[in-house]
């Protein structure tokens, strides 16, 4: 067993305190018997140094005490304070790390690693209760060409415009998520096609009425949505899939639509 360095210091002040009392009975029962056993008699003088060897003693102890042990635990609780700032600090720096690796950076919205693991997740939950699950695919609609005309900055408020539509239209627990570039998705857990025809429809219009500021013109920009509500049979791959080709045919039948 490894003792640290002051619990040693802890166990010598013991020692020290415990022979210095041990030296101070035996001098007061030497200098008559009290009772506590047979003690040999003996002289002042020696009583009067068994004394001071029990005064040095005890004075060793106290000095010991102050200035090594004092301050062995002291900086024990200073390093044990930092220890635990420099834990809270990596613990906090590693919720960052994951926030960070789950959320979009520009519009602060779910990423797709986030929206997957979240897909996949409600799937697995619903295929116990017997509810719908809704999932909607939006593009935005010729937004090459916004970036093109009004730059790269411009096209990047349009993106973080849409992201506060998604917000203001979903409920706390559906997903709404950044996919990448121009495309987001929501997964609506207890959705049916007919209410989530309607949500579509209300963020289709939402977002053709976003109005975004770049010098003095104000730009619009559409968007085109695929729905699809889970089969309960299909994996989520497929089921994303099949939300993804109703995104391609609004896109084919001349964009600003929702496609079910
Ligand atoms: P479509 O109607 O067929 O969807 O046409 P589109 O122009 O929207 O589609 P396309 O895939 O050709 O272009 C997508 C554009 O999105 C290209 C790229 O410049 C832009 N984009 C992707 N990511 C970002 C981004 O983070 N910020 C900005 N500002 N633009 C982005
Ligand atoms: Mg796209
Ligand atoms: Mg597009």
């Amino acid at each position: 067993m490894r003792f640290h360095k002051s619990e040693t210091a802890f166990f010598v002040f013991v020692a020290l305190i415990l022979v210095s009392g041990v030296l101070t009975v035996y001098a007061y029962h030497s200098v008559g018997d009290y009772g506590f056993g047979y003690v040999p008699r003996v002289d002042t003088l020696t009583v009067a140094r068994l004394l001071f060897g029990s005064a040095v003693l005890t004075a060793t102890a106290l000095t010991f005490g102050m200035f090594f042990i004092y301050p062995l635990i002291r900086t024990q609780v200073r390093e044990e304070g930092k220890l635990r700032a420099m834990t809270e600090s990596l613990s906090m720096r590693s919720q960052t790390l994951e926030h960070a690796a789950l959320t979009d950076s520009l519009t602060g919205m779910q990423n797709r690693r986030y929206f997957d693991d979240a897909l996949g997740e409600y799937l697995q939950e619903f295929r116990r209760i017997n509810k719908p699950v809704g999932l909607v695919i939006l593009d935005l609609d010729h937004f090459k060409a916004v970036n093109d005309t009004h730059g790269h900055d411009v096209g990047d408020e349009v993106l973080k415009a849409v992201a506060n539509c998604l917000r203001d239209f979903t409920r706390h627990h559906d997903v709404a998520a950044r996919l990448g570039g121009e495309e987001f998705a929501v997964v609506a857990p207890n959705m049916d096609m007919e209410s989530l025809a309607k949500l579509a429809e209300r963020i289709r219009i939402a977002i053709a009425q976003l109005s975004v500021s770049s010098g003095n013109v104000t730009l619009r920009v559409t968007t085109s949505v695929g729905l699809a509500v889970w089969d309960r049979k299909e994996s989520a791959e497929d089921f994303f899939r099949r939300a993804d080709r109703m995104l391609y045919q609004a896109k084919r039948m001349g964009r600003n639509r929702v496609c079910a």
